[in-house]
């Protein structure tokens, strides 16, 4: 019943793209997210699946964990009582592991694809979205850590058998060039998927017109992508409500603190001055800010 409202809303945004949806959720996301009325947004019950429409791309953040999820605040060293205070932020910072889809015309691409774990709701969402695994075109991936590529393996096998899969040469090469008690797991998708791999530089414009921008800190070749008013940011931010406000605090997993401060910072200038809309892999939902 769920997918048929999931179809119904889908088929709704598509076909009408300059009104809203009856949908008590869907108008308070879009009144928090300031969309104009050329945006459409559509967010499913159990608020894992949030979907806009602008200017011909469909994006549609995904989050794979089947639970909420709060990132604790020693993730990020020390931070002031006072600012933990004034966010609001004492029981941890609402957080996820997601994906994103983008749909257009021409192809369906998906940006990172989750841990892969059993309970994971990646598969099922695109399911739902009207998206296979045997027939997705490509995955562009903003990095190669395990939440990110763990869902394109199973079992030894591929999760999406006919995917082209697009990875920044930096990226690439910076985990195969690292000993073999830290990458055993890139290796292994590297092989996986040897005969589909495109590695791209950063500023390359990938199919359906989606830019590949240097992003590097949280790891050497970490990609943000561009398409259109969205912009796809992987892992720039882990704790949203702090990081946004105080970029210059980095979550223990960045791997070059200094470079991974530089580029959330122009990021966010970016998005302030292109007016793009957000889209993040540790964002809580509906999983954009624009
Ligand atoms: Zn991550």
């Amino acid at each position: 019943m769920r997918y048929f409202m999931l179809l119904a809303a889908a088929f709704l945004s598509a076909a009408c793209q300059h009104s809203q949806p009856e949908n008590s959720v869907v108008d308070a996301v879009a009144k928090q997210q300031e969309c104009t009325a050329a945006d459409t947004v559509y967010m499913n019950a159990d608020s894992t699946i949030c979907s806009l429409k602008i200017d011909g791309y469909k994006v549609s953040w995904i989050r794979d964990n089947a639970s909420r999820k709060n990132n604790e605040l020693k993730l990020f060293g020390e931070v002031p009582a006072g600012l933990i205070d004034s966010l609001g932020i004492a029981n941890g910072i609402p957080s996820s592991m997601s994906a994103v889809l983008l749909q257009c015309d021409t192809a369906n691409v998906l940006f990172d694809a989750g841990l892969g774990m059993p309970g994971c709701l990646l598969l099922s969402s695109l399911d739902s979205l009207g998206v296979k695994a045997e027939t997705l075109d490509r995955v562009y991936l903003t990095h190669l850590h395990p939440d990110h590529i763990g869902g394109l393996m199973a079992n030894g096998q591929k999760v999406f058998p006919n995917a082209k899969v697009y990875v920044a040469k930096a990226e690439y090469d910076a985990w195969m060039n690292m000993p073999e008690d830290k990458n055993q797991m890139q290796v292994a998708f590297a092989k996986l998927y040897a005969d589909n791999m495109v590695l791209f530089e950063f500023n390359d414009t990938l199919p359906v017109g989606v830019v590949a921008l240097d992003a590097k800190g949280h790891t050497p070749g970490h990609t943000v992508f561009e398409a259109g008013k969205f912009l796809i940011v992987g892992d720039l931010f882990h704790g949203l409500a702090l990081q946004m406000a105080h970029p210059e605090f980095c979550a223990f997993y960045d791997m070059d603190p200094e470079n991974a401060v530089k580029s959330r910072e122009k990021f966010i200038s970016y998005a302030k001055e292109k007016g793009s809309v957000m889209l993040g892999m540790h964002f809580p939902e509906p999983g954009f800010v624009k």
